[in-house]
């Protein structure tokens, strides 16, 4: 029996055991996936200790760890290593070896989408994997806009979250809500949506509309996150949140005609690709998607990972 675990804070709400528990099941393993809360960095560098002893075989990371994660690891993947992010780490003889799955996930389940603009919504750890995937994908150009990137009269700053990441990877930083954003989402050819914005229990959707008439809020230099009724008709939408499994920004999308998906095989196709570094084996994707599936329809209003 080898003991695998998910590290992050907080992580009790995750299904991710549910998708491994499947998968070991279907494969005849007795094998178990554990959730470790690791409320600090030093819990996190005391279960990657636990890791190199063997008590582990294996471990995902998540919020708020990733970055932190690649650091503690000896040796990285060249995808971990270039997003600066690793949601997997690996036992590789004596050493632990980062790697990035939501990565690899993402350019699965961006590759058919056409590469030309690609625009990314949000500032955290999915946004980063999604313009990697956009990088090695080999878009012609991305953006990337966030509520934190607010228009200080000039060029971004480094306070706006992961500014040098992004711009690392290639990305062009754009305010949110100007001008810049509106031009890029109207000539993408994929926006992905990577803000938290659309999990059950968070605060508000960010707001699909100006909040004060179009009009006024476009003079004041003010424009809709996504101009919906600008965009190209060939665009096509992804959104990686997968609680709601259909989010407000899919039901948009979906109303005008566009191409859309949300996030559940990106969540699936993460955990399977760990599961196949961690183990000789190929993983049971329909199984873990199953279980997914039935994971978040038996909790619709649950906040997890
Ligand atoms: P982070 O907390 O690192 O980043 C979240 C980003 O969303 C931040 O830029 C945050 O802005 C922004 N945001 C949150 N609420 C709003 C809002 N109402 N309006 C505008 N922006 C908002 O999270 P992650 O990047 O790790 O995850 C983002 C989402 O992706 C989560 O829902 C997560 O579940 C999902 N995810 C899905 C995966 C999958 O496999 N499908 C894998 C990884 C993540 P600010 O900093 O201002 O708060």
């Amino acid at each position: 029996m080898k003991r695998f675990g998910l590290l992050g804070h907080p992580v009790a709400h995750s299904i991710s055991p549910r998708l491994h528990q499947a998968a070991y099941n279907a494969l005849g393993l007795a094998h178990e996936y554990a959730l470790i809360d690791c409320p600090t960095e030093q819990e996190l560098a005391l279960q990657v200790e636990r890791l190199k002893a063997g008590e582990l075989a294996g471990a995902n990371i998540t919020l708020p760890h990733k970055v932190r994660a690649l650091s503690l690891a000896s040796l990285a993947d060249p995808l971990a290593e270039r997003t600066g992010a690793a949601n997997t780490l690996v036992r590789e003889g004596s050493q632990i070896v980062a790697y990035n799955t939501d990565v690899l996930a993402l350019i699965t389940e961006l590759s058919s989408a056409p590469k030309g603009v690609l625009l990314v919504l949000g500032a955290g750890g999915a946004a980063l994997a999604a313009v990697a995937a956009g990088e090695r994908l080999g878009f012609k150009a991305i953006y990337v806009t966030a509520r934190k990137f607010i228009n200080r009269g000039g060029s971004p700053t480094s306070s706006w979250p992961n500014a040098e990441s992004f711009q690392r990877l290639g990305a062009k930083l754009v305010p949110w809500q100007s001008e810049e954003s509106r031009r890029a989402a109207i000539q993408a050819s994929l926006i992905v949506q990577a803000t938290s914005s659309g999990l059950a229990q968070a605060s508000s959707e960010f707001s699909l509309k100006p909040s004060s008439p179009a009009s006024a809020a476009r003079s004041a230099g003010v424009h809709e996150v996504i101009p919906w009724l600008e965009l190209s008709p060939e665009a096509q939408l992804y959104d990686v949140v997968y609680n709601p499994l259909h989010t407000a920004f899919l039901a948009h999308a979906e109303g005008l005609g566009l191409k859309a998906r949300g996030g559940l095989s990106m969540l699936v196709e993460q955990a399977a690709l760990a599961l196949e570094l961690w183990l000789p084996v190929e993983a049971p994707r329909e199984i873990m998607r199953e279980a997914a599936f039935i994971a978040m329809s038996g909790r619709a209003n649950a906040e997890i990972e």
